[in-house]
């Protein structure tokens, strides 16, 4: 298949000259060849080649189709699809099977997206190099000796290998710009409340972003617009109207005005290769007629702090929800007796949950305690609206931010996971946005010129501003 736009994949299964059924069994080999990935956790066959067969029927029969027609999408292994298997990368879930299907999944289906599998990922999405997954890590397809990030790394992996038109995938912190910056493809987290929640495993309530894995801007732009808008099972979930982003990228955008924050280029983390990636591409945008300021951010060393205290509160408690009694697996290690209800709690989350995970739920217990929520959680939160409060400022005479994507391009696989801090550093230019809720994109910038690993350029736009984050993202 040689399509680099849906659009023309699209006139071509209107004009039947290829069909759904021939774009499921290219995506099918592929994702044989390409197995020792390890991208999918499980390939929906069944039924994506019964989702084919009933459009190409349509199409036959000279019936409408949806918007999404010919395109084969992989979900992140967080996204619910009914009557198929969901684990959140987690043993913890055991056989369990979704009784329902996502809102932004539905909303796909239901424009006859194919959905052809899902995809790997860290444990309950807490990582960034999808070495935590109970199912094994992803090789990133660049070079399989490097991570591809996380925690959407099967999902960066499935769309840089071709495994899948585009994907989803979930960003509480960066789970989708750093794993498509290391994969050198574009990732797009849309506002907080932009799309649904419902049918999403919960990791952080209120950072938690669907969004897309995707080769070129017009397809993130198309997702959104279906997947974006209100919905009565989630209650975060804006009810601001959506735009029709693909509109937008046909408009120039005019005299953009953007800050660049001087703090992320001096942080001593960030690589000379990116950095200069960086600079030599502000310098170039500045030809371009870009007016780009350089101004202080004073917040950089916090946020990290910030995100790890308020995302382990909210992950305790989300994560209390699996306790091997309701659902998902129960430890067969308990003997009867007057202690056997809390043996099955104890040994089915002690064997349930991986390290990760467990770090995460006891340091969120611990922030949370009686003694230490005061000056651990409340004053996260004041730090969490001081950026907020520093990022609607910006946007009040900055169209957008642009900063790196991340410190470095792909590591390899080993080299953080003996020390946390350092792994969990490699998020430090991602979380601002989700501290904000404000949407972000990551685009290819460049590549390492020792190992040639890509990496890219983030932009940031304020809340609900999607339109014009990818115009921009569009130009550049
Ligand atoms: N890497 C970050 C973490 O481990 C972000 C995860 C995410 O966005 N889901 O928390």
């Amino acid at each position: 298949m040689n399509y680099t736009n849906f659009t023309d994949l699209q006139q071509d299964l209107k004009n039947k000259k290829i069909s759904c059924q021939e774009i499921v069994q290219y995506y099918l080999k592929r994702i044989e060849k390409y197995k020792h990935l390890n991208a999918f956790l499980e390939v929906f066959r069944e039924s994506a080649t019964e989702t084919a067969t009933r459009i190409d029927n349509n199409i036959k029969q000279g019936k409408a189709i949806g918007k999404l027609a010919g395109m084969v999408i992989g979900i992140k292994d967080v996204f619910a699809y009914k009557g198929h298997g969901l684990n959140a990368s987690s043993k913890i879930l055991g056989d369990f099977k979704s009784i329902y299907t996502a809102t932004c999944v539905q909303r796909l289906i239901d424009e006859d997206a194919i959905i052809i599998g899902r995809l790997n990922c860290d444990e309950f999405a807490m990582g960034s190099s999808n070495e935590s997954s109970a199912f094994g890590k992803v090789l990133n397809y660049l070079n399989t000796e490097y991570v591809p990030g996380g925690s959407s790394g099967g999902s960066a992996v499935a769309v840089s290998a071709d495994l899948c038109w585009a994907s989803l995938g979930t960003d509480t912190g960066g789970s989708i710009r750093q794993p498509a910056s290391f994969c050198g493809i574009i990732g797009l987290k849309p506002s907080y409340g932009r799309i649904s929640r419902y049918g999403i495993v919960a990791y952080a309530s209120s950072f938690d972003q669907a969004g897309t894995f995707t080769k070129n801007i017009e397809d993130a732009a198309l997702l959104l617009s279906i997947m974006a808008g209100s919905d009565e099972y989630d209650a975060t979930c804006s009810e601001k109207p959506v735009p029709d982003y693909t509109q937008v990228l046909q408009q120039k955008p005019s005299s953009v005005k953007c800050a660049v924050l001087k703090d992320t280029l001096e942080n001593e983390g960030l690589a000379d290769y990116i950095k200069i990636a960086f600079e030599n591409k502000i310098k170039e945008l500045q030809k371009q007629g870009y007016i780009i300021s350089y101004i202080d951010f004073p917040y950089l060393e916090y946020l990290i702090p910030t995100y790890y205290v308020l995302t382990t509160a909210e992950a305790s408690s989300n994560l209390a929800r699996y306790d091997g009694i309701r659902y998902g697996y129960r430890s067969k290690n308990i003997t009867e007796g007057d202690m056997a209800l809390e043996q099955t709690y104890i040994k089915s989350r002690s064997e349930g949950f991986g390290k990760e995970v467990k770090r995460r739920i006891m340091l969120g217990t611990f922030v949370l305690s009686a003694g230490y929520y005061d000056a651990y959680y409340t004053k996260a939160q004041k730090v969490r609206r001081i950026v907020y409060d520093f990022l609607k400022n910006t946007f009040k005479q900055f169209d957008a931010i642009m900063l790196p994507s991340t410190p470095t391009s792909a590591f390899k696989f080993g080299e953080k996971t003996k020390d946390p801090v350092s792994m969990y550093l490699s998020d430090i230019y991602t979380v601002l946005a989700n501290l904000g809720g404000n949407p972000a994109i990551s685009i290819p910038l460049g590549k390492n010129p020792v190992d040639n690993m890509p990496f890219g350029m983030q932009i940031i736009t304020d809340t609900f501003e999607e339109a014009k984050l990818l115009q921009i993202a569009g130009h550049i």
